[in-house]
């Protein structure tokens, strides 16, 4: 097998940061390379998860590296949410710029693993927050459709750009 290039990110203007993935129908051996790969890259560009258009590709899958915690979602779909909760966001794919984004406090979503399992797990807090920006990805959506009303989505000062979910 020949090897592949190394991923690199995609920044907007792209098209394929606009438009819905794919669903992943084969979970091989392949797809846990290419995901084991998307953890070395969200932690080099010190993203808290990277989704598969922002490396070019027309996949409904996303890698979550944040504290403790590490694991990929495929084909996630939201089963219930409640709650809002505003708060600043930024995107690896919109460098430089952030805004307050709405989204749900807690989300229940039902997503297959790295291996093809259906998984339903309830996320609160700011993992909730990096799983919505990410299942977004998924469907072509940027974080700054999501803007709380009133907000701006616009350039930050370096020490302010720590706050966002990628
Ligand atoms: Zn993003």
């Amino acid at each position: 097998m020949k090897p592949s290039p190394p991923l690199e990110l995609v920044t907007d203007p792209a098209t394929v940061l606009h438009q819905r993935a794919r669903p992943v129908r084969t979970f091989d051996q392949s797809l846990r390379r290419l995901v084991d790969e998307m953890y070395i890259r969200c932690e080099e560009w010190n993203g808290v998860g990277l989704a598969g258009p922002q490396v070019g590709l027309n996949l409904q899958l996303a890698v979550i590296v944040y504290e403790d915690r590490k694991f990929v979602i495929c084909n996630p779909e939201r089963l219930s949410s409640s709650g809002e909760v505003d708060a600043i966001e930024g995107c690896l794919s919109l460098p430089g710029r952030a805004g307050k984004v709405r989204r749900f406090e807690r989300v229940t979503v039902r997503y297959r693993n790295v291996h093809g399992r259906g998984v339903v797990r309830s996320f609160e807090g700011w993992l909730a927050r990096i799983v919505q920006h990410e299942s977004d990805h998924l469907q072509g959506m940027l974080c700054p459709e999501r803007l709380a009303p009133g907000a701006i989505f616009q350039e930050v000062m370096d020490d302010e750009e720590e706050a966002g979910a990628k």
